[in-house]
């Protein structure tokens, strides 16, 4: 390992964000040191990686103490399950990796002196009644419904992220990250990018929720990904917006696919889940003031480009 290059640690190190990161942090000359404990994450996102000596791997729950030796500068808590099925499915784990992991995560940074940048979520402001979102609205989230144990975690994530700046001077920063897709998301995560590409390429019906009339605004992982390495560079505190504010319904989106991969099935409408967001949109004006930042890869040319991950990897499960 080289001994001038700083460190940086990555939570969720083996996840669809935590791998993409990573990418970015090693082409930017960092020593990465990714953990995960493999909940949601894969390690098929960072086979790549096998033999660069500028990485190491952890397989590690960050809900316990985090002991790590040596020098850290920069510290990314991206540990979380996102997906509405998988906190569903595992919301303890979703509560404690968000309270008791940012706690170890933010101690850890204490402890080394390290920045640190916790991936919070458009989740914060719940089914939003202001549209679109600036960092300023304080949300609308139902703290028991089946979000609750995701929204509320990264609500106390981003207040315990604070407490430490404001108490003990941390170098802290907090990105509120909207939809995003790209390769390496899991095609059963059950988010809508995933779902209705497999279903396109697997020749099955597209499942709309609800009448489709929701909106959601997708960024491609490659300009959250820059945004949120210039957010970890800048010396702003509060939560940040990064995300792509191109908003369109789920049904237009759905046609979008069909269209883009060329198929013509059915789209058929199963229930609304419980306190789906009606809409969601960043207003990103801030990170383009404070970062001069904002996406720039196109709904078409990122989806051209997912599609053509998941038909590999179809390809290579068989
Ligand atoms: N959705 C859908 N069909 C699916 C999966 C999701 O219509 O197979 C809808 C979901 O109800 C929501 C939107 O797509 O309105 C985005 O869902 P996702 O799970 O990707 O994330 P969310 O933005 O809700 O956190």
């Amino acid at each position: 390992m080289s001994l001038k290059k700083k460190t940086a640690v990555v939570t969720g190190a083996a996840g669809f964000l935590g791998s993409h990161l990573t990418d970015l942090l090693l082409a930017e000359g960092y020593r990465v040191v990714g953990i995960d404990n493999l909940v949601t994450g894969n390690l098929r996102n960072i086979e790549h990686l096998a033999g660069n000596t500028d990485y190491e791997f952890i397989n590690h729950d960050v809900t316990k103490f985090i002991d790590l030796p040596g020098e850290v500068h920069l510290i990314f808590h991206f540990a979380s399950p996102a997906s509405p099925i998988d906190y569903l499915k595992i919301p303890i784990q979703t509560l404690k990796v968000s309270s008791l992991g940012t706690h170890n995560a933010l101690g850890l940074a204490k402890a080394k002196g390290a920045t640190f940048l916790i991936a919070s979520t458009s989740e914060c402001y719940g089914d939003p009644l202001e549209h679109p979102q600036k960092e300023t609205y304080w949300g609308n989230v139902n703290p028991i419904g089946p979000r609750g144990c995701y929204d509320e975690a990264k609500r106390f994530a981003e207040a315990i992220t604070m407490a430490y700046h404001r108490v003990h001077g941390l170098d802290t920063k907090i990105v509120r990250i909207f939809n995003t897709y790209g390769p390496r998301m899991r095609l059963d995560d059950g988010r809508v990018v995933p779902a209705f590409i497999g279903q396109a390429l697997e020749g099955r019906p597209l499942t709309v929720f609800g009448n489709g009339a929701q909106t959601r605004s997708f960024c491609f992982v490659s300009d959250l990904i820059a945004g949120i390495y210039k957010l970890s560079q800048s010396n702003y505190h509060e939560p940040v917006n990064i995300g792509n504010p191109t908003e369109m319904t789920i049904l237009q989106f759905a046609e979008a696919i069909l269209r883009i991969t060329g198929s013509d099935l059915p789209i058929v409408n199963k229930d609304l889940p419980q306190d789906d967001p009606k809409v969601r949109q960043p207003d990103i004006t801030l990170a383009r003031k404070l970062l001069g930042w904002e996406p720039k890869v196109s709904f078409e040319d990122g989806i051209t480009q997912t599609v053509a991950y998941f038909r590999d990897f179809l390809r290579i499960k068989g």
